[in-house]
C-alpha cells in the first residue's frame, strides 16, 4: 500500500502575491488521478486552504483533501468531508480576532485579512520594506497579550503570513489519524483501487508513505510520518525549496522538481 501525502502552495504550486489565483494545471491534474488510479495507492493533498476553495480546486473524488491544516479531511474516492472534532470546536474568538486582525492591516497597505470557517489569516506578501513584518509582529504580540483568547486559539506563523487557528489539531494530527485509518481494519471504505477482501481483515499496513511540504505547518506531519516505521517498509519527507533547519529527511529544490517527482511517479506502472 502507498499513501502519497502532497502539500500544495509551496510545494505543488509556486507562491503568488494571491493564492486564489493558482489552481493546479492540467499536468499535474492528470499526474495526480493517475497516481490514484495505481493500485492500492492513496493520494492526499494536505493544506491550509480553506476548505470550501480545496474541494473546487481538487474536484475530482479519487484524490483526497485536507483543508485548513487539518480540520476536516475528504478521503480518496469519497465526497463527504469528516471534521477532525466530533463535536464542533469553539469557535467564538473569530470575531475578535478578525477585529485585531482587520486593525492592524488597515494600516498596512498591500496586506489583507483572508477568513476560513476555522480560522484567519493576516497575508502580507505584497507588503512594502518591513511593513509585512512589522504588521505580523503586532498581530502575534496582541494576541498572545491575550489570555483568555489563547487558551483555544493557536498562532502559527507562516511565509508572508499569520495564521490564527483551533488549538488542538494540525497537519501532523490529521495525518496521523488518516494512517490510523489503514493501519486499523475494519473501518475504512475500499477504494476501487484496493486489492484488500471488503471484511477489512487484511493486513492494512502501508508499504511506502511519501510526504511532501515546504513551510512550518508541513513539519507536524513530518513527525508523524517519520517515527512510522518500523509499520511502513519505506517512508519519505521531503522539504521542498530553500534549505532551513527541518524534521524532513530529503529535500528537493522547488516546486519544479516537486513536480517532475509526481510526474515520474504517476508515470510507473504497477
Ligand atoms: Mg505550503
Amino acid at each position: 500500500m502507498r499513501i502519497l501525502l502532497f502539500d500544495y502552495d509551496g510545494t505543488l504550486a509556486p507562491l503568488v502575491s494571491d493564492t486564489a489565483k493558482v489552481p493546479p494545471s492540467a499536468d499535474l491534474m492528470k499526474n495526480l488521478v493517475r497516481l490514484s488510479t495505481h493500485k492500492n495507492t492513496f493520494v492526499y493533498i494536505v493544506s491550509g486552504r480553506d476548505r470550501n476553495n480545496l474541494q473546487e480546486l481538487f474536484a475530482n473524488p479519487a484524490i483526497g483533501i485536507v483543508a485548513e491544516h487539518g480540520m476536516v479531511v475528504r478521503h480518496p474516492h469519497t465526497t463527504q468531508l469528516e471534521p477532525y472534532f466530533a463535536s464542533p470546536p469553539d469557535l467564538s474568538w473569530l470575531p475578535r480576532v478578525h477585529q485585531t486582525m482587520a486593525d492592524i492591516s488597515a494600516q498596512a497597505p498591500g496586506s489583507r485579512v483572508e477568513s476560513k470557517p476555522s480560522g484567519l489569516c493576516f497575508h502580507y506578501r505584497r507588503c512594502c520594506g518591513d511593513t509585512g513584518e512589522h504588521s505580523a509582529q503586532e498581530i502575534r504580540t496582541a494576541l498572545e497579550r491575550d489570555g483568555t483568547l489563547m487558551a483555544g486559539v493557536e498562532v502559527i506563523s507562516g511565509n508572508k503570513v499569520v495564521e490564527a487557528r483551533c488549538r488542538g489539531v494540525n497537519k501532523g494530527a490529521m495525518v496521523s489519524r488518516i494512517l490510523d485509518k489503514f493501519l486499523l481494519p475494519g473501518e475504512h471504505p475500499h477504494p476501487p483501487n484496493s486489492d484488500h477482501p471488503q471484511d477489512g481483515t487484511s493486513d492494512r499496513t502501508p508499504s511506502f508513505v511519501l510526504c511532501m511540504g515546504d513551510d512550518r505547518t508541513d513539519e507536524d506531519m513530518f513527525a508523524v510520518c517519520n517515527h512510522l516505521s518500523p509499520l511502513a517498509a519505506s517512508c519519505s519527507t521531503v522539504i521542498v525549496g530553500p534549505r532551513r533547519p527541518t524534521l524532513a529527511r530529503h529535500s528537493l529544490a522547488g516546486c519544479a522538481e516537486a513536480l517532475q517527482l509526481v510526474s515520474l511517479l504517476a508515470a510507473v506502472t504497477d
